[in-house]
């Protein structure tokens, strides 16, 4: 197995890998093969949510992984999130409910607000996996009356019961986390966001981790995952091709997708790569052991470009919310 480090977070003295493995566009008839991979070849984090529509899969992969001994539950750190059409303070418990029973676990290590947008709601006998961000048979986004505050209860309720070990939030922003903290009873463990050598967002960073509340970085090889979807996506030369990039990963000898990870497991910030090729997947794992020094951590800062990719602007999302401004 690769070597593993962790962040030990407050509160439960849980471990959280540095490294973990996304879940995002898995489908269904390969998904519980590649999480099984996954474990076997080393994976000890998983990032799941309900809108990836591949949950009752990733819960075969981890029973698949267990039954054949490859892991006990309580080696794994299962993180996952609610949708936005399920943050009304009634439909938060039923939403988690469904995921545990296609899961097939107990409890979850971490569950995230996947976004801060509480979308008008569907009920699960009409549509799941949830529908996206407009409510089926309407034309446009409409929001709820469902405060973020009145979410987060639900949520601490969660910890109370046992269902979830470590709670946190998704694509926040500075005034939204500091509006939770002056209400919540249990703060935020981990804020889960779009980081990458062209979308660092330092102060962002910087004041969550001051915080207290640890970074998990997603989409950390930037454009790739996108470019299909997005024009942004699509135009932008990927950060494997990247001059920069390339030539520290040569003086390391090491792959540019294992530098883009190292750049920020090195900063203590956790990443959860998706890669269903098996070399790629056990190469994404080789992020310790090995440092980038002072020089190259400079040259990548010099990358920031501010250009994010999964920006609920992009026609793609057919909505008109600009929820990072
Ligand atoms: P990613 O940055 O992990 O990139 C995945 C793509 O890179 C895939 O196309 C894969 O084939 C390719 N790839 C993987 N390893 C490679 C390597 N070593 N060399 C070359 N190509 C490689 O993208 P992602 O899936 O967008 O992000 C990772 C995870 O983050 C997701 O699966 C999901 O779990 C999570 N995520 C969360 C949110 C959110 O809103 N909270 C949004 C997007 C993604």
């Amino acid at each position: 197995m690769a070597s593993q480090d962790y962040i030990t977070l407050d509160r439960t003295n849980d471990k959280m890998p540095l490294v973990g493995f996304g879940c995002w566009k898995i489908d269904s008839a390969t998904c519980a093969d590649t999480i099984y991979q996954a474990i076997k070849t080393g994976y000890r984090m998983i990032d799941s949510a309900q809108i990836y529509g591949n949950e009752v899969e990733v819960g075969q992969g981890i029973k698949r992984a267990i039954d054949e001994g490859i892991v006990k539950r309580e080696d794994l750190f299962f993180v996952t999130k609610l949708w936005n059409t399920y943050h009304g303070k009634n439909n938060v418990r039923p939403a988690v409910e469904r995921q545990l029973k296609d899961l097939g676990l107990t409890y979850f290590d971490l569950y995230l607000i996947h976004f801060p947008v509480p979308c008008e709601f569907t009920p699960i006998a009409e549509a799941y996996p949830p529908p996206g961000w407009i409510k089926p048979g309407k034309e446009k986004f409409e929001y709820e009356r469902s405060p973020i505050q009145d979410t987060w209860r639900e949520i601490e309720k969660l910890v109370d019961d046992g269902l979830a070990r470590n709670i946190g939030i998704s694509n926040f922003n500075v005034q939204t986390i500091l509006d939770m903290l002056t209400y919540c009873r249990i703060k935020p463990s981990v804020l889960q966001i779009e980081h990458h050598p062209y979308l660092q967002q330092p102060r962002l960073v910087d004041w969550v981790k001051k915080q207290g509340i640890h970074i998990m970085a997603y989409s950390s090889f930037g454009p790739i995952s996108y470019n299909e979807m997005t024009a942004t996506g699509k135009n932008t030369p990927t950060l494997f091709d990247n001059e920069t990039i390339k030539s520290i990963a040569a003086k390391h000898d090491k792959t540019p997708g294992q530098v883009l990870l190292r750049w920020s497991t090195q900063r203590d910030i956790v990443v959860i790569p998706k890669s269903l090729n098996a070399g790629r997947m056990a190469a994404n794992l080789g992020v310790f052991g090995w440092s980038l020094d002072e020089e190259d951590l400079k040259a990548i800062a010099t990358l920031n470009a501010g250009l994010r990719f999964n920006d609920t602007m992009e026609p793609a999302y057919g909505i008109d919310l600009p929820i990072f401004d």
